[in-house]
């Protein structure tokens, strides 16, 4: 997950009027009728690859941990496969990938307390990934949320921008953002929400020129400077 826009860059636009519930209903529905199953771009088969997928994504792209989990998780996908693999062995897999000195010395020592800890299983428990090594509340959220279908809200740069620009959810920081989220999306749109919001401000809401003309849930936004095609 890359932060694509500077803190700086996202104070410099001001938050919209807050949604009103009604155009939050229709915001969701409409996301919700042409992708009514979102997933993560991030590949992965167990909650063991996710957690490591997501905590190798910090300032890099999906595209590039799948790559490098390709060949990875063929190898050692587990904790314990991991420890085998050793530091040096690990660094061999993932160094194409950004800060890949910290992200391997962090998944080693997440490795030992799974296996130590919690029977080499990712527990279940925001606590306890809390206390992991490079596991901060937005990697907890994405794991409860994807592994264990918890209606959990991982406030990365995507979220916090459309939060603040639609209306849905304005706040000064992500705690903010997500605290009014889980607040204000109605409990039938919780799951997915995350993913929603992830992909439209991806690729339709993004950063630096949202692509209003062509976006679903221009109605229900009230972004005033809408950008024209
Ligand atoms: S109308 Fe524009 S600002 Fe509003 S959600 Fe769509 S792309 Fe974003």
């Amino acid at each position: 997950m890359v932060w694509a826009m500077t803190a700086a860059q996202q104070a410099e636009e001001k938050p919209s009027p807050a949604m009103t519930r009604e155009q939050i209903h229709a915001f969701f529905a409409t996301l919700q009728a042409a992708n009514p199953h979102p997933e993560t771009e991030l590949a992965y088969t167990t909650p063991f690859e996710l957690l490591t997928a997501v905590l190798l994504s910090a300032q890099a792209t999906d595209v590039g941990v799948n790559k490098a989990t390709a060949k990875l998780y063929p190898v050692a996908n587990t904790p314990q496969a991991i420890l085998d693999l050793g530091e040096d062995g690990l660094i061999e897999h993932i160094k194409t990938i950004g800060l890949y000195k910290s992200k391997a010395r962090h998944l080693m020592e997440t490795c030992r307390i799974l296996v130590e800890q919690h029977g080499g299983e990712v527990p279940h428990s925001r606590e306890a990934l809390e206390a992991l090594p490079g596991v901060g509340r937005k990697t907890a959220n994405v794991v409860l949320n994807v592994a264990f279908g918890e209606p959990t809200m991982a406030v990365d740069t995507h979220i916090f921008r459309l939060g603040n620009r639609t209306g849905l959810a304005v706040g000064k920081t992500p705690l903010a953002v997500e605290l009014k989220l889980l607040k204000r999306i109605p409990p039938e749109f919780m799951l997915h929400a995350h993913h929603w919001l992830i992909l439209h401000g991806r690729y339709v809401c993004q950063a630096r020129k949202p692509r209003c003309w062509e976006c679903s849930v221009s109605a229900a936004c009230r972004y005033k400077a809408k950008t024209p095609a």
